[in-house]
């Protein structure tokens, strides 16, 4: 019986986002998943395709009997010789298709390396070499001696003599290892007929060193206990569990213990975390515990690398996926329990097509295998926490530091006081001093601040020109090292100014602090300390930021200053005090989130402090000292935050009371964007409401169209329609509008539909 595939085909268009037929010729083995070559369109151009379904013909036949019965194409070839997607995959897939209305080649397209599309990464071969008749070996090498009994070719002698020691096949970069410069030698070997080639598959792994020995602890009661429901869920097969434990209550552990015993079941895990906290040393942790049980997933691997580690999930080799958001595709297909960490960042969303939540897609994909979800946080989002008191999730909490460890003291500081009391420099008198203090103990200190550059704004004192970026609507960082103007959003620079650009006087001034500042204000006040800076600036290669961490964690340095990169995760002994250069800079941009955002970065920040036996120090400077999100965070008190909080996002109807969407124009003509903004708003209005008929009158609680709060970026205008939806039964159906109305009016302007997106610049 013949076979017939139906392929999607690796084009992302919607026009040809849908299955076509082809013929499988006889003695081709072809698989749902499968990675085709087939000739496609009038052309019959060879593309690339998956292989969706395969039915026997008559089926086919019977099935479809709208389709014409045309000659159908053969298949010209399988790629590789396994399916590279999953059946799962493949329903996931389509889950997103309809979730997020993207095309499902672009969903399909996440769930394998790009390397993999168009042939661009090979598996890579090892070279090896073994003797060809190792029972003659001594007749050979005595063939090699001269008449005096010394190797006439010693190179040849020494390989034959190592391939003979080692009795087995040798990686011809390991015989290389005992004999330099052998090459020749080997190819002489082969000519002789002494020593035969042959060739395996390998894998590049990511190099990865553990900055910390494993230890082997002993969970203490509360860890004990959530390692127990987690196995309870798995038992049960599912649900969802949140862990919120304080900074330094040991999570970490508890996800570990929950992977043995999922591994234990013979199922395999997946764990992802926020790609600015994969850091070498969680790496190195579950590489330590789990050895090559695990893949790593994450954007500084190298081609070859992700290729390979993708090939040792697909293959079964690697039974634990370690990664960031991406990983959540990881094609396993007996998967025990999914496990987020740092379940709150805002990194787990996808800013670029498709738009998919990693969360709601680990849910997917945690009830297609019957596993267990864990969202783990200090901070858990007001959503998590939410959906745990209202019994959705179950609720799991470590509230103490391990080993009765205290979490760290935190004082808050009043710049304005500071600055009354004189001192206009970065650090209050109570930082320096704990800094001095630092220093003498021998211990190390972390400074936070959440920009990089020198100066975050440069202003004219004359008029108050500030000097933007020529293609952007937002104002350029000066970066002292490289000694110019840099634009934060689309990376032009500009020399510095000397005279105000606006009215030509010499009062051009620096504000803002930046890395670059806090790292020199260090070195005025202590010179002989050793600072590292970490930013994108400093860590450009996929090595450099390891190399950084581990010369902080041996103690080369003192301070580390940073950004965001700093403040998650890390976990060095030895760190006792912590500062936030300037506390405000989050809460200042105009986000409804942003209370919570500047709440949860601080006590994660705050959470680096004390994590060994040396109690912690953290001190916050700030111009707001009375903000919830401050006070808050220097109690701890995650709890009554979270009242705190919520109460005022039900007051406003915020989130999770409602949801935004927001569908970003941009343009080079600003008039025909305005223009065609607003007709499009309008239109768009009336299908929302046709769609929610009377009784949703009152769903929607904004409706407007504006030029964005960044008006400009890389020369392109923005406008934006926000919405806001009340969450009522009829929310999905509103989105649904959105979404068809917004692929029905591709025209002049190209609308950008974001659903809770998380960012509203
Ligand atoms: P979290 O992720 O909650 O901030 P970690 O899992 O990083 O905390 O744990 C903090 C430190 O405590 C780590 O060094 C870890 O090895 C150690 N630790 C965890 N659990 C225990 C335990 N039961 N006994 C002793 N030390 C522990
Ligand atoms: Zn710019």
């Amino acid at each position: 019986m013949e076979q017939i595939c139906e392929v999607i085909v690796d084009i992302a268009h919607a026009n040809v986002d849908r299955l076509y037929s082809y013929l499988v010729p006889e003695g081709m083995l072809v698989f749902p998943g499968s990675h085709v070559l087939v000739p496609f369109g009038s052309g019959n151009r060879q593309r690339e395709g998956f292989v969706i379904r395969v039915v026997e013909q008559a089926q086919a036949a019977a099935s479809d009997e709208t389709q014409p019965s045309v000659a159908l194409k053969p298949l010209l070839r399988v790629i590789e010789p396994y399916p590279i997607l999953t059946q799962e995959q493949i329903d996931l897939a389509y889950w997103m298709q309809k979730s997020y209305f993207c095309l499902l080649v672009d969903a399909l397209r996440l769930m394998i390396p790009t390397q993999m599309r168009g042939g661009k990464v090979k598996e890579k071969i090892e070279r090896t070499i073994q003797l060809a008749h190792p029972e003659e070996v001594d007749v050979q090498l005595s063939s090699l001696l001269d008449k005096s009994g010394k190797p006439r070719a010693p190179k040849q002698y020494e390989v034959l003599e190592t391939l003979k020691q080692s009795r087995i096949e040798m990686a011809v970069a390991d015989v290389l290892a005992y004999v330099p410069d052998a090459q020749s030698a080997i190819s002489a070997l082969v000519k002789r007929g002494y020593v035969v080639e042959g060739g395996h598959v390998t894998f590049r792994r990511p190099n990865i060193s553990a900055l910390t020995a494993d230890k082997q602890v002993t969970l203490n009661a509360t860890q004990k206990s959530a390692v127990q429901s987690i196995e309870q869920a798995m038992k049960a097969k599912g649900g969802t569990l949140l862990l919120h434990g304080v900074t330094g209550s040991g999570k970490t552990e508890v996800y570990m213990h929950a992977i043995e015993r999922c591994l234990a079941s013979g199922r395999q895990a997946i764990m992802l975390v926020p790609e600015i906290s994969l850091t070498p040393q969680t790496v190195g942790l579950f590489q330590e515990r789990f050895s090559d049980g695990i893949a790593v997933l994450h954007s500084r691997l190298s081609a070859g690398e992700r290729f390979d580690e993708w090939r040792r999930i697909r293959l079964g080799r690697a039974r634990v996926a370690v990664g960031a958001r991406s990983a959540v595709f990881a094609p396993m297909q007996n998967v025990g329990l999914i496990i987020v960490d740092e379940e709150h960042e805002g990194s787990y969303q996808s800013e670029t097509i498709p738009r998919y939540n990693a969360l709601d897609v680990a849910t997917f994909r945690a009830k297609q295998f019957g596993a267990p979800l864990l969202l783990g946080s200090a901070t858990p989002s007001l959503l998590s926490y939410y959906r745990a008191l209202s019994g959705r999730y179950t609720l799991l909490e470590l509230p103490e530091r391990v080993q009765n460890r205290p979490l760290p003291v935190v004082e808050v500081v009043d710049m304005r006081q500071e600055f009354q009391a004189g001192n206009n420099g970065i650090f209050s008198g109570k930082l320096a001093q704990y800094l001095s203090e630092c220093l003498e103990k021998g211990q190390q200190a972390m400074l936070f601040i959440n920009r990089r550059g020198y100066s975050t704004f440069i202003s004219c004192r004359n008029c108050g020109h500030v000097v933007l970026c020529d293609d952007c609507d937002i104002s350029m960082t000066y970066h002292k090292g490289e000694n110019r103007l840099r634009c934060h959003f689309c990376g032009s620079v500009k020399p510095l100014p000397t005279v105000c650009p606006a009215c030509g006087k010499p009062f051009i001034k620096y504000f803002g602090i930046g890395t670059e500042q806090v790292e020199e204000a260090l070195h005025e006040l202590f010179p002989k300390a050793i600072t590292l800076r970490m930013d994108t600036d400093t860590i450009r290669t996929k090595d450099t930021m390891q190399q950084m961490l581990t010369a902080f964690a041996r103690g080369e340095a003192q301070f580390l200053v940073g950004t965001q990169m700093i403040a998650k995760g890390h976990d060095f002994p030895n760190v006792t005090l912590v500062g936030v250069v300037a506390a405000d800079a989050t809460l200042l941009i105009p986000d409804y989130r942003s209370t919570e955002r500047t709440f949860q970065l601080l006590t994660q920040v705050a959470g680096r402090a004390g994590r060994d036996e040396n109690p912690g120090k953290v001190v916050i400077q700030t111009y707001s000292p009375a903000h919830p999100a401050i006070r808050y965070a220097r109690e701890h008190d995650y709890k009554s935050f979270y009242h705190y909080e919520l109460e005022q996002r039900k007051k406003a109807i915020f989130p999770p009371f409602s949801l935004f969407v927001r569908i970003l124009f941009s343009g080079d003509d600003e008039a025909i964007l305005h223009t065609g903004v607003n007709a499009y708003a309008e239109q768009l209005k009336l299908a929302l409401d046709e769609c929610l008929g009377k009784e949703g009158e009152k769903d929607i609680l904004l409706y407007s169209a504006s030029p964005a709060p960044i008006k400009r970026k890389q020369r392109a205008y923005r406008y934006q329609i926000l919405i806001k939806l009340l969450r009522t039964a009829r929310l999905s159906r509103a989105i649904q509008t959105i979404y068809t109305f917004a692929a029905e009016h591709r025209g002049e302007i190209y609308p950008m539909v974001e659903v809770n997106p998380q960012d509203m610049l």
